[in-house]
């Protein structure tokens, strides 16, 4: 600060600041909110609807019972038919919305009724424009009590992470009990992106999310087919979970292995071959690979998480990672790699490294496949074939076999 300050001055600075940000709310206020795209994601863990505008919505919620309802009721709006479509995105097989109504409530308001088939949790936030995404309001339907599906805790798991609880302390590495000569290999397979989060998407708008559960699937139905594996998927819908909570269900299921599946795309068309990553403490083995956990990473925030400022994807838990964990994670993907050369193209030669906040579980070895270039024209051809995906599955379930024959315990 100079010496002659004037505090006068200061303060006169400051007014004219003020003057300036009102003036420009006022702005945003005037010009009206347009809904540019409305989209429903059921699953069975939880439902998301998503409204998209040109600036951010300010909206009421509150309930109605006998019919159960959640109304939003949203401010400075006029009802246009993106919007009113909405009705029509219904799923007979949602689990949580019997129907959804709309109706321009007053000259200002826009209210949107979900009519629910169950008690739910709603839980509503605002994103920031991302990507080729607008504003976004968020409206996620959990279930009000939780019925366990299968065993599966993921539900359990994305209620943790919401709640901020799973990034309240580093992950605790439990002793688990010396797996018995014939407790199974258990193997967690988790297909990239998924719901909001598409993926990379192909010329022939092939999408990621997609291709990978289509992989996942068929290699989950090789893993069920060998005696001593066992084998769970982090999703099996089109559904969008935070990476925090892939790598958790994995830990929560007591996984020897964890498998995460993507289709790798580039400014460059021609870049193809397939390629295997492992989470490096030490930066990233290249610059590619740099680029490719930073844009991975970004999922959380394409897919939409309600709590701003994720502190997992900068947690020092790295430091954790066990030297075994490490070098057992190395041994998978290179086992994965040296089948894959078999059926396509390696993209790099050697596992690559990088800081993929989806490996970072401390006790899981855990690999990223990036099967083939969805965004060059002719692999993005092949990953929509049944025969490329049979033959990538059973690639990766011979160096699965061939790891676990190998592997450090
Ligand atoms: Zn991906």
């Amino acid at each position: 600060m100079p010496a002659s300050f004037d505090p006068t001055r200061r303060l006169l600075i400051k007014g004219i600041a003020a003057a300036c940000l009102l003036s420009v709310t006022r702005v945003g206020f005037a010009a009206t909110a347009q809904m540019a795209a409305v989209r429903v994601w059921p699953s069975s863990t939880y439902t998301r609807i998503t409204l998209e505008s040109n600036i951010p919505l300010s909206y009421k919620q509150f309930t109605l019972p006998s019919p159960n309802r959640l109304v939003i009721d949203i401010d400075d709006l006029s009802l246009n038919s993106t919007f009113r479509n909405i009705t029509s995105l219904v799923q007979p097989n949602d689990p949580y919305i019997k129907q959804l109504r709309v109706g321009q409530f007053d000259n200002k308001t826009v209210r949107l009724v979900i009519e629910l088939k169950q008690d739910v949790k709603p839980n509503l936030f605002t994103l920031s424009p991302i990507a080729e995404f607008k504003n976004r309001l968020v409206i996620d339907l959990y279930p009000a009590t939780q019925t366990a599906i299968d065993d599966d805790p993921l539900l359990a798991l994305l209620e943790d992470f919401n709640k901020g609880q799973l990034d309240d302390e580093d992950p605790v590495i439990t002793a688990i009990p010396p797996k018995k000569a014939d407790d199974k290999v258990v193997i967690v397979l988790d297909p990239g992106h998924g719901g909001e989060d598409p993926g990379a998407v192909g010329y022939y708008k092939t999408r990621e999310k997609d291709i990978v559960l289509q992989i996942a699937r068929r290699l989950r139905d090789l893993i069920r087919k060998e005696k001593g594996l066992t084998v769970h998927l982090t999703r099996n819908e089109d559904v969008f979970l935070p990476l925090r909570v892939r790598v958790e269900k994995a830990r929560a299921l007591h996984a020897d292995l964890f498998i995460s599946i993507h289709a790798d795309a580039f400014t460059k068309r021609s870049a193809k071959g397939s390629s295997v990553f492992a989470l490096s403490a030490k930066g990233a083995s290249s610059t590619a690979a740099s680029y490719l956990a930073q844009t991975q990473n970004e999922a959380d925030e394409i897919g939409g998480v309600s709590r701003s400022g994720d502190r997992y994807l900068d947690h020092t838990i790295l430091d954790l990672v066990q030297t075994t964990t490490k070098s057992n994670s190395l041994l998978l993907g290179r086992e994965i790699l040296s089948k894959m050369q078999y059926v396509n193209t390696l993209h790099k030669a050697q596992v690559e490294t990088a800081g993929f906040a989806v490996l970072k579980a401390p006790d899981v070895p855990s690999v990223l496949v990036e099967t083939a270039f969805i965004s060059n024209l002719n692999e993005e051809k092949k990953l929509k074939t049944a025969n490329f995906q049979n033959q990538i599955a059973k690639a990766m379930l011979d160096g699965i076999k061939s790891y676990v024959k190998l592997r450090k315990n």
